[in-house]
């Protein structure tokens, strides 16, 4: 039997403390049920203390039934010179009634004199108070010791006599943390492994990835005896972010079999990463272990070959056990068994030596010579293929559009709109809407005109839109290739368009997101839909 290890995760805590990270009340409870979807063990929400905001959402979040996980709310020990029962934060954080509550505390004998400007005896009370008064309370109670590896390297005896605090205080668990990020693993290994010989209590680690090692500190850890690991499910936090679940959990559980995620979940952690990124406004980075898009995609056409043989040539996993994607990259670059392994992944009945086989590996160098790029495009490759094969009736036809650019009187500020003719079996409809650009009031009149005959576009939006110029030394004349990146919240797909005309290339790439996106639901509709 594998050993157990609890994961904490801190997205809604420490990864709220990121750059440019903000979530609603509304995202941050969908937040907590993708993560207790996923089997985490603990879910640490906020620090309702230092954010009233947060007692707000821990009264909203009582109400949700959680499976697996356990709410905790995070706060700092008591102020030196008050009772734990009289402290504000105390307060706050024992009103925020979660089961289970995180204290911080201080650890580091610099930190005690220089911030906290308490003295050490005064600080290894505070730390002993405030988790008896929270045991007392009858919560469960981690102990984070705040700058625990540094604090070790300056005064190894005052950072675990800190620890021994919170075990006189009854802690359930104490948490050695690298609160600057600077620690190397077998740093973090040696003191994990001294701290497991001192308590017989679970030891926790808390790494900050600002040398780049905070999957590698909070591994090493496990291998040296933690038994509870805390980050961010996509690394997100300050700085440089923490210790990134999605690469720490599957490293742990397949490569070492420590049991982090009841069985069978690991398989949801690439759509909870997405989801979780897209409510916390933050995209997924493409180059994550695991989890990013990019993470099984292959290019040169020895490497795609010997995948086809056998995945394992440039695998260290299966991606399919953390629920990606093997993606083989379309372009001239890939042999032409690549192509037709693509192929036959959109239409099984093609044959490899068959004359439509060829046809569309022409077809692709034909288009590629034009400016058109697929590779990280398979949505418009897709709709290339079937329209070439004939196995694609387009949901809707523009039939005319024009565009305005507006010049507003007075401050001079400028918008766009755009009125679109659609046509939708027969049935015409006419949209205009405004946008913040051309392509913007584009993909709202033609979603505009749409939503009515498909309501599914709802829930589309674009994240990404890129322009490249192709051959600039002709000027004016020069074509545009467009990219757009478009998701329902749940998968994200990418569409290209080339033209001249920036505007004709962009509704291209647009026409085409949201062919990909109805083609998609209607094949779940009606499987099989060949
Ligand atoms: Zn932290």
């Amino acid at each position: 039997m594998s050993r157990p290890v609890a994961i904490l995760d801190s997205t809604l805590r420490d990864g709220a403390q990121g750059e440019g990270i903000s979530s609603s009340v509304g995202d941050k409870l969908r937040i907590v049920e993708i993560l207790d979807d996923l089997g985490v063990r603990y879910i640490e929400a906020g620090n309702p203390g230092s954010n009233p905001k947060d007692l707000e959402f821990f009264s909203q979040a009582s109400d949700l039934k959680l499976k697996q996980a356990a709410l905790a709310a995070f706060g700092s020990t008591r102020r030196r010179a008050k009772a734990a029962g009289d402290d504000e934060n105390v307060q706050s954080l024992l009103r925020a009634g979660t089961p289970v509550v995180v204290i911080f505390g201080k650890s580091w004998d610099f930190h005690v004199s220089r911030v906290l400007k308490a003295t050490l005896e005064e600080n290894l009370d505070m730390i002993r108070d405030t988790v008896a008064f929270f045991k007392r309370e009858g919560r469960e109670v981690v102990f984070d010791a705040e700058h625990f590896f540094d604090g070790a390297k300056a005064n190894e005896t005052y950072a675990f006599r800190a620890l021994q605090a919170a075990a006189e205080g009854g802690a359930d668990c104490l948490v050695l943390c690298d609160t600057n990020g600077g620690s190397f693993p077998s740093e973090v290994g040696d003191l994990i492994a001294k701290a497991g010989r001192a308590f017989a209590l679970p030891i926790g680690v808390h790494c900050h990835n600002d040398d780049g090692m905070a999957v590698a500190n909070s591994v090493m850890a496990v291998e040296a005896g933690a038994s509870h690991v805390q980050g961010t499910l996509t690394g997100i936090g300050e700085r440089c972010g923490n210790a990134s679940l999605s690469a720490v959990i599957p490293t742990l559980q397949l490569k070492r079999l420590y049991a982090c995620l009841p069985d069978d979940r690991l398989k949801r952690l690439v759509p909870a990463c997405r989801l979780v990124a897209e409510l916390s406004n933050m995209p997924l980075f493409p180059f994550l272990p695991y989890v990013g898009k990019i993470a099984f995609a292959h290019k040169g056409g020895m490497h795609i070959d010997a995948v086809l043989k056998d995945p394992r040539t440039f695998e260290h996993v299966e991606p399919e056990s953390v629920g990606n994607d093997r993606r083989l990259l379309t372009s001239e670059v890939s042999g032409r068994s690549t192509i037709l392994t693509k192929v036959r992944g959109i239409c099984p009945e093609i044959d490899k030596g068959s004359h439509e086989a060829g046809e569309i590996v022409d077809l692709l160098k034909d288009m590629e010579h034009k400016g058109y790029q697929y590779e990280g495009a398979e949505a418009s490759f897709e709709l290339l293929v079937r329209r070439h094969l004939g196995k694609y009736k387009p949901f809707f036809e523009i039939e005319r559009s024009t565009i305005i650019e507006n010049q507003a009187a007075g401050n001079g500020s400028r918008n766009s709109s755009a009125i679109l003719v659609v046509n939708v079996e027969g049935e015409r409809r006419i949209s205009a809407a405004e946008g913040d650009g051309p392509v913007n009031a584009l993909d709202r009149a033609l979603r505009g005109a749409l939503e009515a005959f498909y309501p599914e576009l709802g829930r589309v939006r674009l994240t990404d839109y890129k322009v490249r110029v192709l051959n600039p030394e002709e000027a004016t004349g020069a074509k545009v290739r467009v990219w757009i990146e478009s998701t329902d919240g749940t998968d994200s797909w990418t569409t290209v368009g080339v033209s001249t005309d920036i505007l004709e290339a962009s509704t291209r790439a647009l026409t085409d997101a949201i062919e990909h996106k109805l083609l998609k639901t209607i094949e779940k509709k009606f499987k099989p839909f060949m």
